[in-house]
């Protein structure tokens, strides 16, 4: 279905190829963003992705390394000239990602707050907004409105699974959103079958149910060390399989 096209330097975000965002779950060190993002790049993948600031359920879990953390995607994007991809959670931070980064991501948990939805709606910049664990299609189309009505009507959403009764995955990837987005709205729609399914063998065969029902893109949890990732490994690919899920798009 024919979405918006959201250009970021030469790659468009709902245009004829699904895009792949790919990397970390969390920046961990100088050293790893580096040699991930070097991965990333010659797989195919458009972007990088990394978090700086994890919302993580967790307070006694590793937070990420913030504002230094940036320095490092930085460097990541200079040298392998791959857009960044990293999320906002409070607004006194807003400024420099304005400044730095490429594509703000509004995670899951922030989906609801507002005052965040209406600071990011007063830029320009791209924004990825994820889905709630439990929205419904209609929150999530409101939460964006939020963001629109600031002038910002460069919306990106992203499906992350919801939750549901169901335990065996982490969250219940519903990817009857990715039409039903598309056509509501008019914007494109990315899916993370990372934090959809929470298991790192369900990754490529629900990314390639994403491309089947249209996707305009995917991001994708990967490392070069999956099994030592600080954050989030249970659902981190090796670059093999991140390799294959950017082959997939290309055909
Ligand atoms: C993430 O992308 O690393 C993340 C924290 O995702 P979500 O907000 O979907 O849980
Ligand atoms: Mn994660």
């Amino acid at each position: 279905m024919k979405v918006k096209e959201i250009i970021i330097d030469s790659h468009s975000i709902g245009g004829s190829i699904p895009i792949v965002i790919a990397g970390p779950c969390s920046v961990e060190s100088h050293e790893s963003i580096l040699e991930i993002a070097k991965a990333v790049k010659e797989s195919g993948a458009h972007m990088l992705r990394g978090g700086i600031f994890k919302p993580r359920t967790n307070p006694h879990d590793f937070q990420g390394l913030g504002l230094e953390g940036l320095e490092f995607l930085l460097e990541a994007k200079r040298q392998y000239q791959l857009p960044i991809v990293t999320e906002l959670m409070d607004e006194k931070h807003l400024a420099r990602f304005v400044e730095a980064v490429d594509v703000i991501q509004i995670g899951s948990r922030n989906m609801y707050n507002y005052s965040l939805l209406k600071a990011v709606g007063e830029t320009k910049k791209p924004i990825l907004l994820k889905r709630g664990f439990s929205a419904t299609v209609k929150e999530w189309i409101l939460a964006a409105e939020h963001i629109l009505k600031g002038g910002n009507d460069n919306v990106i959403f992203c499906e992350r699974g919801i939750r549901t009764f169901e335990t065996y995955t982490r969250n219940t990837l519903d990817l009857t959103v990715v039409p039903i987005i598309q056509k509501e709205t008019g914007l494109p729609i990315i899916v993370d079958p990372s934090h959809g399914t929470g298991k790192r063998d369900l990754v490529e065969i629900m990314s390639k149910a994403a491309i089947a029902c249209g996707t305009n893109g995917l991001l994708i949890e990967a490392h070069t060390t999956p099994d030592l990732s600080i954050s989030d490994k249970d659902q981190t690919v090796e670059i093999e399989t991140l390799n294959r899920i950017v082959r997939m798009t290309q055909i």
